[in-house]
């Protein structure tokens, strides 16, 4: 990727440390560094909290609990009480003849001293009911000297506390930074016209309104993040999100790679093999897949498609091209659970056509580790099947043409990149599987680098699920319609959740339901899969599961990803009012896979929170991921929505999706018209915000 030769002077400005401001020291430059505030941009970035307005002061008559204001006054009293632990209390009086009580729960000595009567107090907080009428705990306060009255100017900022620097300390520094702020032409990346067009300030504008507002500013809108300065900001770290992203792609796709001349031969062996038609959304898919593959440049390609739609067959086919070409793809998988059952799927469908399936997990060790490295350095293994060891140091392919990823959503960008480099010489094509449907602006902001194409279509025969939610209390109910649908030949799961992500206290919670559904039903055949097993021994309870030899499997969330029994028709998940929609919808997704009705039970604890009734609602309503996806960005937010650790998108200074996802539209064309029309000012925006981590997802 060319950079911008030498840094612009914007960037020179912003890069200086923060060593050049007077009083800052090694000491205290390592404090402000331990924040993440290295340089004079990240102080200019380093925006207030909320606001405090000290241009006006209430009466204290007129004072109201819950409304922040500032008041003046003289002290009247002064009371130390030691009940429980110390405690100031200050009375002030104003001319309003009413009364305020200043609170302190912890003081120093010298605090103790400016409290004299008659002292003349301003004080600002947020006043609440007290044993004595209004009170302020731990006011923001000032002794005034005599003759002292002018108020202040601006709204005073609050900012975000850094350890071991004062709020003052720090308000002169971020002062002192902006002294610096570069004038408009330098600073500003954003076209004129388009920023007028959209009545958004420049962002030296911007950032000097946030820092100080003005006596007039729309408090409530700064509160709330919604003043036109803090949407200047936003969206400019959307855009350089999104540039970056692009821009990754654009480089990536630069580079080139060897397409695949799309021989057919055991694609067409497969089909002939298959038990079933490809559903039309399959077949539109793959041909899809095919044609980016016969392509020079690195298939970057995302294929949503709700649980059950049949990914894995689809991307089967698109390994079958790679292996006609005398190269190698690869299959990883988020948990080893889901892994193994690509492998048993994918040697299933491939050994027949004598072509060999590897295997590479964490815990494939020792000699079968050597020997299966040996298989994918040498060629001998055309397709292989893995956890994130695929990605690993040491892991060579021989010529890797295509890596697929399933169930993107539990991997992170980089992750998915990495797998990117196992290609020798050649970028290996990519495609991405994820069964979370993903609203359609927010898959722009979270993929931008991907095309995306849908498998919108489940396979014929699919009877719906029915879903009920019933209260932990009808649990008997419950046990007893289990042992009727066993008895009935049909098979059920039961899934034990916690909020708590310990593998630990899942495994325990599921080990003593496990025990109490033995002792309830003692003709059933009952097996228990979690987190915490060998993989031999959860697989071989899965494959007795799959083979009908266990009526009832009782297991964690580690089956929520992928796990295929189509005979099983019954589901019930613990504790469902804890668990999001998203999730909730995958684990549904694992019944209703055979002809049988099948249905899931949500079983709750009472109460219910209005958020959790309304999930369940929504679930016991449709069965349309991309409509339960949508619920569930409103419910939510698009930050847990895409899985906040995962995507990178979290790792916002200002914008917050849920809150500015209005902008996106206007974020993605401004995107457009910039990579085309000035790449320089692209480059410069992606420095600005994302920096050295653009940097090194482009590497
Ligand atoms: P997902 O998209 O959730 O990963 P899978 O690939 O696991 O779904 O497929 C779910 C089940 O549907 C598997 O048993 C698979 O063999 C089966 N399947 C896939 N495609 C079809 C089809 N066109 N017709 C019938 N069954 C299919
Ligand atoms: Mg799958």
């Amino acid at each position: 990727m060319p950079r911008p030769s030498g840094p612009a002077p914007a960037l020179a400005a912003s890069a200086t440390p923060l060593s050049v401001l007077p009083g800052v020291g090694p000491a205290v430059a390592e404090k402000l560094a331990a924040r993440g505030l290295a340089n004079l941009q990240d102080l200019w970035l380093h925006l207030p909290r909320g606001y405090e307005d000290r241009t006006a002061l209430t009466a204290i008559r007129d004072l109201r609990p819950g409304v922040a204001a500032q008041v003046e006054g003289k002290v009247e009293a002064v009371e130390r009480g030691f009940r429980y632990r110390p405690m100031l209390r200050v009375a002030l009086s104003d001319e309003s003849r009413g009364t305020l009580v200043l609170r302190f729960f912890h003081f120093r000595a010298q605090q103790l001293s400016q409290f004299v009567p008659g002292a003349r107090i301003r004080a600002y907080g947020m006043p609440r009911a007290g044993q004595l009428g209004l009170e302020i705990v731990h006011p923001s306060y000032r002794v005034l000297d005599a003759g002292e009255h002018g108020l202040g100017e601006a709204l005073d900022p609050v900012y975000p506390e850094v350890e071991g620097i004062g709020p003052a300390n720090l308000r002169k520094l971020i002062g002192l930074a902006l002294q610096r702020l570069p004038d408009e032409d330098v600073l500003e990346l954003l076209p004129r016209g388009w920023l007028r067009e959209m009545r958004l300030p420049t962002l030296r504008e911007a950032l000097l309104t946030l820092h100080a507002p003005p006596r007039e500013a729309d408090v409530t809108a700064l509160q709330t993040g919604l003043h036109p300065a803090q949407r200047r900001l936003a969206l400019e770290e959307l855009l350089a999100h999104q540039l970056s992203l692009r821009r990754q792609r654009l480089a990536l796709q630069a580079e080139g790679t060897r397409a695949l001349v799309g021989d057919e031969r055991h694609v067409a062996r497969l089909r002939d093999a298959l038990p079933f038609a490809l559903t039309n959304a399959q077949a539109r898919v793959y041909a899809q897949l095919r044609e980016d593959l016969s392509q020079p440049r690195p298939m970057l390609r995302l294929v949503q498609g709700d649980v059950g739609s049949g990914k894995t067959v689809v991307a089967a086919m698109a390994a079958l091209l790679a292996v006609a070409d005398g190269r190698q793809a690869a299959l990883m998988a988020p948990t080893e659970l889901l892994a193994e059952q690509h492998l048993a799927n994918l040697r299933g469908w491939l050994e027949p056509l004598e072509i060999r399936v590897g295997w590479l997990a964490g815990k494939v060790t020792g000699k079968a580790r050597a020997k299966a490295l040996d298989e994918v350095a040498s060629g001998a293994a055309q397709v292989v099947v893995g956890t994130h060891a695929l990605m690993q140091e040491g892991v060579e392919f021989d010529d890797l043409a295509l890596a697929i990823v399933d169930e993107q959503h539990r991997f992170g960008v980089h992750q998915r990149l990495a797998l990117r480099d196992k290609g020798k010489g050649n970028v290996p094509h990519q495609l991405v599987m994820t069964a979370t449907p993903i609203p359609r602006t927010l898959a722009m902001s979270a993929y931008a680098d991907l095309d995306v194409s849908a498998i919108d279509e489940l396979p014929p025969g699919r009877t719906p699920i029915t879903t009920i939610a019933l209260s932990a209390e009808r649990r008997a109910e419950l046990v007893e319609r289990i042992r009727q649908a066993c008895a009935e030949g049909r098979q059920a799961y039961w899934v034990c959740t916690l909020i708590d992500d310990s593998d630990e206290i899942e495994a325990q919670a599921a080990q003593s339901t496990f025990e109490t559904l033995q002792a309830a039903l003692p003709n059933a055949r009952i097996g228990l899969v979690h987190g915490r097993l060998k993989a031999a021994e959860k697989q071989s309870t899965m494959r007795a599961f799959k083979d009908g030899s266990i009526d009832l499997l009782v297991a964690t969330t580690v089956i929520e990803v992928g796990v295929d029994v189509p005979n099983a028709s019954l589901m019930v998940i613990e504790n469902a009012e804890r668990l999001g929609l998203a999730q909730l919808h995958q684990l549904r997704g694992r019944v209703g896979r055979g002809s049988a009705a099948s249905s899931c039970v949500l079983l709750y604890q009472s109460p219910l929170s209005a958020m959790a009734r309304q999930r369940l609602d929504t679930l016991r309503q449709t069965n349309d991921g991309f409509a339960i996806a949508e619920k569930d960005l409103q419910l939510r937010g698009p930050g847990e929505l895409l899985g906040t650790r995962q995507t990178g998108l979290a790792a916002f200074r200002i914008a917050d999706l849920a809150r500015d996802a209005d902008l996106l539209p206007q974020v993605h064309a401004l995107a457009d018209r910039l990579l085309q029309d000035a790449p320089d000012a692209a480059n410069r925006i992606i420095d600005r915000w994302v920096g050295g981590a653009a940097r090194f997802a482009a590497a």
